[in-house]
């Protein structure tokens, strides 16, 4: 078997730290050190957010998803070589972009109230890429095939998924959609619309 080791890390767009003593009733999940959000308009957040209507009070996305594959492959015979995964690191990197509507940013009961939603999509994003993919991708079909149990790949197929970024796009692929399920999730249901209300019953009158 080949030694994959799998490797994920995560940045904030905006590093800066939530001060938590001036906000009492942020609710923070277990392990999150929340960082400040950027404040953007509201023609900003439909552009960052062009499939909700209207524009969400806050937003949680990550900017950057990144799969990288360092490998050492061994060749194998030859008249056709044939290509054998011998060990390395699957990177993972993400960066995560908090934004909220500038004109609630200073209101620190909705800012509370937003925040501690936004809070749970960063909970996701960070626990996709450090806890469900590390288990999941050795699972997967062709993870496994290729980079564990070490199945030889043709010279062909080598270079079409191996030499390019197809194969890092495939795992991408599977990160995405995990990503995007429980974004959904939270964004819909009982507990979603009681939180918009929430938000509504506390917006500034315009
Ligand atoms: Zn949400």
């Amino acid at each position: 078997m080949a030694t994959l080791n799998i490797t994920p890390s995560v940045g904030y767009a905006n590093d800066q730290l939530i001060s938590l003593s001036q906000y009492p009733g942020l609710r923070v999940p277990p392990g999150i050190k929340p960082r400040e959000p950027d404040p953007v308009n509201f023609a900003r957040m439909s552009q960052l957010a062009p499939n909700k209507f209207p524009a969400p009070a806050g937003l949680t996305v990550p900017t950057d998803m990144s799969v990288k594959l360092k490998g050492v492959w061994a060749p194998v015979g030859k008249d056709p070589v044939q290509w054998q995964f011998q060990n390395g690191e699957l990177q993972l990197a993400v960066t995560i972009a908090v934004y909220i509507i500038e004109n609630y940013r200073p209101i620190p009961k909705l800012f509370e109230l937003i925040m501690s939603h936004e809070l749970l999509h960063v909970q996701d994003e960070i626990d996709v890429a450090t806890q469900f993919l590390p288990k999941e991708l050795p699972k997967d079909e062709w993870v496994k095939k290729f980079l564990i149990d070490q199945s030889k790949v043709d010279d062909a197929a080598y270079r079409n998924w191996f030499t390019t970024d197809k194969f890092e796009n495939y795992v991408r692929d599977t990160w995405v959609l995990e990503r995007n399920e429980r974004g959904k999730g939270r964004d819909s249901g009982p507990g979603y619309e009681r939180y918009k209300l929430d938000v509504a019953k506390l917006l500034p009158k315009i």
